[in-house]
């Protein structure tokens, strides 16, 4: 492969977290870096002139909680680990914006998508949810930007899509195995996003069994359309790979050589690692393929081992649902004010409950939530969770440009919540990048 030169300069973040696992035989484990890190070397990839490693920083207590409200708190839920691999992701981010490179590839763990705003424990093998703390780090030391985070790991990106939920400056899009047939059950069409960020999260689930074919129809004809009409300041990839035909715990068929063309069509400008569990004979060769795409080189050669050519043939039932899907969401984006006007209009208020369950702990956590429609701002937003025996918080977050109605209704939600009633009283002001709180606990 060389000598060469990277048309792309690109960044590479490693941070394979030796010392840390859900248990030693769990698929969300080191070797899924390691094979990786191997196949590199042996292609002589990070030789490449215009490719650079550079170390991940840590990410500071300060970057999580600009995220997430953890209960009892930060400290007491997140790990060295998940610091470093947020920490990895924060890096490839500032790489990107510094201009040392004009690309970078996250390759870290553990994963974090299925982290949302309110942590109470491991969910989906994730804590941290690391896009969002570096893209959050990211707009307090470099400035507004407008978003743009493409999620095409396997599962939902239901953690991204909590935490992103009232944001109209982010659009998150997530293409994944449908919710009916994989963990964590959500991410349909009707799910478009808050009152005063609707049509800003948009999900596009695919059937079990969809190949390059229907992927890449889906990329060309809905996300594709969807960012040159957004126009993000910058485009991040949650790029998981257990959409490959060889992954254990999911369904489809992409390939290596799908995801190196996903990647060449998205031109993300970072792209962070989530999930894949095939450490093998998907893994090495899917992040090989996703390097070599950023950098713009060429990915002809590069063939997973049990890839058989004739093996895949997208049937005519997905390839009409791909094509009616892609529509549906491209029209539903066009129509996004006017839907808005129909399903909030006249409210002051919307309110929602819900059940969140975190499958590493057994647990199940309560929600109910409360934003103020606002045309002035992208609203106040109040947050309670309780989980039965822990405790039971409350999260008011006020957005990062707020208006003096909105801040007036959090500083008194705030204020008139008591230790009483909950163990943590949390006031998120993005505006000034700062957290108030009260805590039965000592620790911060
Ligand atoms: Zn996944
Ligand atoms: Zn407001």
């Amino acid at each position: 492969m060389n000598p060469l030169k990277a048309p792309h300069r690109t960044g590479i973040v490693f941070f394979p977290a030796f010392d840390w696992a859900i248990s030693p035989t769990h698929p969300e484990r080191e070797e899924r870096l390691l094979y990786t890190r191997d196949q590199l070397f042996e292609e002589g990839i990070l030789d490449v002139e215009g490719i650079e490693e550079f170390s991940p920083q840590v990410a500071t207590e300060e970057d999580i909680e600009r995220v997430h409200t953890c209960f009892p708190s930060t400290g007491r839920v997140v790990s060295p680990s998940h610091l470093i691999s947020a920490g990895g992701a924060i890096t490839a981010g500032r790489k990107v914006l510094e201009g040392t490179v004009e690309k970078a590839f996250a390759l870290v763990r553990p994963p974090g998508h299925h982290a949302r705003r309110v942590v109470h424990g491991l969910r989906g093998f994730c804590i941290v949810n690391i896009e969002a703390v570096m893209i959050e780090h990211l707009r307090r030391h470099f400035g507004p930007l407008r978003v743009a985070i493409v999620d095409t790991d396997c599962h939902h990106g239901d953690g991204t899509q909590d935490i992103y939920w009232h944001d109209p400056d982010t659009l998150f899009l997530s293409i994944h195995q449908d919710g009916r047939t994989l963990y964590p059950g959500t991410g349909f069409p009707e799910e478009f996003g808050g009152p005063n960020a609707y049509g800003t999260t948009l999900n596009l689930p695919l059937p079990p069994g969809t190949t390059d074919e229907g992927f890449l129809h889906v990329i060309d004809h809905c996300v594709l359309p969807i960012l040159e009409d957004w126009k993000p300041d910058l485009i991040v990839n949650s790029a998981g790979q257990d959409n490959h035909f060889t992954d254990p715990i999911t369904d489809m068929s992409i390939t290596a050589q799908g995801y190196a063309a996903l990647t060449r069509k998205l031109r993300p400008h970072v792209a962070v690692l989530e999930g894949g569990y095939s450490v093998q004979t998907a893994l090495p060769y899917v992040n090989t393929g996703i390097l070599l795409a950023m950098a713009g080189l060429d990915t002809g050669s590069l063939v997973e081992p049990d890839y058989q050519a004739d093996l895949f043939h997208e049937s005519e039932r997905t390839r009409e649902y791909v094509r009616r899907l892609s529509e549906l969401m491209v029209e539903k984006y066009r129509n996004r004010e006017a839907l808005r006007e129909k399903a909030f209009r006249g409210r002051t208020h919307h309110q929602e409950t819900r059940q969140v369950f975190y499958d590493g702990e057994g647990i199940t956590e309560g929600q109910k939530e409360r934003v103020r429609l606002c045309r002035d701002c992208a609203g106040v937003v109040t947050l309670e969770s309780w989980v039965n025996g822990r405790g039971r918080l409350l999260a008011v977050e006020l957005p990062r440009t707020c208006c003096a109605a909105c801040r007036e209704e959090g500083v008194r939600a705030f204020g008139d919540a008591g230790l009483g009633d909950y163990a943590l009283v949390e006031l998120r002001d993005r505006e000034v990048d700062r957290i108030e709180r009260r805590s039965l606990f000592e620790e911060g």
